[in-house]
């Protein structure tokens, strides 16, 4: 069995799937379907079973997913889950592919940027939970660096999470305008 690809490899744009697929010749080639606005992403499934995925990126065309051109390469949100074939599942951030089940051994991600941990810190709240995709609108950041460097400030007891119905939601701790203690 060939290797899975580690990298979404955007090979260009097209106006509909059947000339997105044309466009696809390897495991992680990617294509825009964009009519006006994107569309979808049609993609040769990165684990090299030859089958395309298209994930929607269109609210207006059912459940779609998050898209965002900054950075390296192509970030989508949610993560991608085929239900059926292969049942590949993996995130796409920043152009990187990283595996959620099967090929976990030979994920990298992103480098990590410590400085946007200042700004989540200010977006969360102490008593309002929110969502790493919340808090990633309210200071225009990508949500998988958002969810990383969050996850960071609670290993660091800088915030609190926990999840509800599959979402996970987060909470700045105490109040760090004034550092001080209760007396
Ligand atoms: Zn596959």
């Amino acid at each position: 069995m060939r290797a899975p690809a580690r990298w979404l490899n955007l090979v260009g744009e097209a106006e509909y799937r059947d000339e997105a697929e044309a466009q696809l010749a390897k495991p992680g080639d990617a294509v825009l379907v964009v009519r006006g606005r994107t569309r979808s992403v049609v993609m040769a499934c990165p684990d090299g079973c030859g089958e395309t995925l298209v994930v929607n990126i269109d609210p207006r065309a059912g459940k779609a997913w998050r898209i965002d051109t900054r950075g390296e390469g192509l970030t989508l949100y949610p993560s991608v889950w085929r239900d059926g074939g292969c049942e590949s599942h993996f995130i796409v951030w920043r152009g990187f592919l990283i595996w959620c089940d099967r090929f976990t051994v030979g994920n990298s991600e992103p480098r990590y940027d410590p400085s946007i941990e200042e700004s989540i810190l200010s977006a969360m709240d102490v008593s309002t939970p929110l969502t790493a995709a919340a808090i990633a609108d309210a200071i225009d950041e990508i949500v998988w660096d958002v969810n990383r460097a969050a996850n960071r400030l609670v290993h660091r007891g800088l915030a609190r999470s926990w999840k509800e119905d599959a979402t996970w939601f987060f909470v700045r701790v105490g109040d760090r305008t004034n550092g001080g203690t209760c007396e």
